[in-house]
Formats: C-alpha cells, sequence, structure tokens
C-alpha cells in the first residue's frame, strides 16, 4: 500500500512551490490533479508517473467529491507515492480534510504538504497586504460560493461589520451579491474593493473599485479571482510591484 501526499500547488507562480511539494511531485507514481494553478509543475514529474485529471476548467463540473476520493484510494492501493495536487493550500478551501478522513478510515497512510495559499499572496502580488499596522488587525477568508439549495446564506453577514480586511474566494459570479450584503450591513459604498484575477501569474490583472462600483468594474475578468475588502486595498498605491514587471 502506497501513502498519499496531499499537496498544496501554490497560488500560480510556479517559484511558489515548496521545497518538500517539490521533492514528492519528482517522486510520485501517480499525481491526481484539477485546475491548477500552473499545470508546469507536472513536468517535474519523472519519467513513467502516471496522471489523473480529476476536473474541468469551470470548477462546477468537477468530478464529486466522492468519486475524487476513491480515485486517490484506489491510486494508493495500486502505487508507491501518490500525490494529489491542489491549488493554494489543500486546507483552505482545498477539501483536502475530507480526502484525509477518507484515506484514514481506510487504513491508508497521508501526509499534508501545505502550499502557499492564494488568499494571502494573490493580494500580495497585487501590493496589497491581508494586515497593515494602524489599518487592520485581522483578515478572514471566506467561501463566495455556497451550497445553491439553501434559500437563506450560509455566510453570517452580521459578523462582517469589523474592520477586518475580508477575502472572498470562488466569489467573482456572485460579487453583486456579496458588495449588496456588506452595504446592506452598514459599510459604506464607497469602502474599497479590489478583485484580482489570475494572481502570481504573467496575466495577473488588478481592478480596483468600491463596493458600489467594482461590479461594473469586474464582472468580466477572467477565473480564477478572488476578492479583497477593506481599507488595506488602499495601499496598494504604495505598494503595487509585480503587475509593473510583468
Ligand atoms: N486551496 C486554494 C483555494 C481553493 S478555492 C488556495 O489555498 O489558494 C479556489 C479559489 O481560489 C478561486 O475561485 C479563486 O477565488 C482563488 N484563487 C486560486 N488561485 C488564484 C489566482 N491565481 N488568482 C486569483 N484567485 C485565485
Amino acid at each position: 500500500m502506497g501513502k498519499v501526499y496531499l499537496t498544496g500547488a501554490g497560488p500560480g507562480d510556479i517559484e511558489l512551490l515548496t521545497l518538500k511539494a517539490l521533492r514528492v511531485i519528482r517522486e510520485a507514481d501517480v499525481i491526481i490533479y484539477d485546475r491548477l494553478a500552473n499545470p508546469e509543475i507536472l513536468k517535474e514529474a519523472k519519467d513513467g508517473c502516471a496522471f489523473v485529471y480529476v476536473g474541468k476548467e469551470d470548477s462546477h463540473h468537477t468530478l464529486p467529491q466522492e468519486e475524487i476520493n476513491e480515485v486517490i484510494y484506489q491510486s494508493a492501493l495500486k502505487y508507491d507515492v501518490v500525490v494529489r495536487l491542489k491549488g493554494g493550500d489543500p486546507l483552505v478551501f482545498g477539501r483536502g480534510g475530507e480526502e484525509g478522513i477518507y484515506l484514514r478510515e481506510r487504513g491508508i497512510k497521508f501526509a499534508f504538504i501545505p502550499g502557499i495559499t492564494s488568499a494571502i499572496a494573490v493580494p500580495e502580488y497585487a501590493g496589497i497586504p491581508v494586515t497593515h499596522r494602524g489599518v487592520t488587525v485581522s483578515f478572514r477568508v471566506v467561501t463566495g460560493h455556497e451550497s445553491k439549495h439553501k434559500d437563506h446564506s450560509q455566510i453570517p453577514w452580521e459578523n462582517y461589520k469589523t474592520d477586518d480586511t475580508i477575502i472572498f474566494l470562488m466569489g467573482l459570479h456572485r460579487l453583486d451579491y456579496i458588495c449588496q450584503m456588506l452595504i446592506k450591513i452598514g459599510k459604506s459604498k464607497d469602502h474599497p474593493v479590489a478583485v484580482i484575477s489570475r494572481g502570481t501569474t504573467p496575466e495577473e490583472r488588478t481592478v480596483i473599485g468600491t463596493l458600489e462600483t467594482i461590479y461594473e468594474k469586474a464582472k468580466n475578468l477572467p477565473t480564477p479571482a478572488l476578492i479583497v475588502v477593506g481599507e488595506v486595498v488602499n495601499l496598494r498605491e504604495q505598494l503595487s510591484w509585480f503587475e509593473k514587471e510583468v
């Protein structure tokens, strides 16, 4: 029986892969991956490594999680070194925990290999620090993708009145709704918002606006994209660096 490495691939820039992730990718007998931040990483695999793709471009059409769990499990019965590669960090909206539980229940050894999460690194490449002394003392990372069948929001919007920086992942398709909800709980219409598309890659684009204006400005940006809400967005004027270089 093999061992499964639930591995973070980082946010896009291949150099943001950890040394540990690179080591297991090079040792892997099989790599199970989905819509990866950077498919170039797969070129690091050894000759003869098998690749299993478990997703499509559009995140709504990935294999059901139960089937992915089973693919990983079956791979562990067949191969020694199994790498389950995920964008960013495997446990930040990566469902790595579910995969770990599934393997544990079947007696398969696994390890988590943390990755640099897009939630922090993508704003950072756009010159937006998620915390900044004197501006905000905390940040939260929230899913913008809620279960469709629920008729009420699972997000406790009332808790979001604080000055935390709020980073929404998987939220571009609900940008309008997110901004409306934040205005509804009392945030100013002029509150700064950034949408960053394809962060840390040569195609990175950042659009800045307010809760009132951002939807019209950013709705057509390509995915993956994340949303940053908070005064820290204004620091980009002094801190933007990466988009100047590429
Ligand atoms: N585990 C991942 C997040 C998975 S959820 C991590 O830690 O980064 C997928 C969401 O992450 C996307 O919908 C998008 O909001 C965000 N994301 C991932 N890579 C991104 C990138 N390069 N640029 C902008 N957003 C990104």
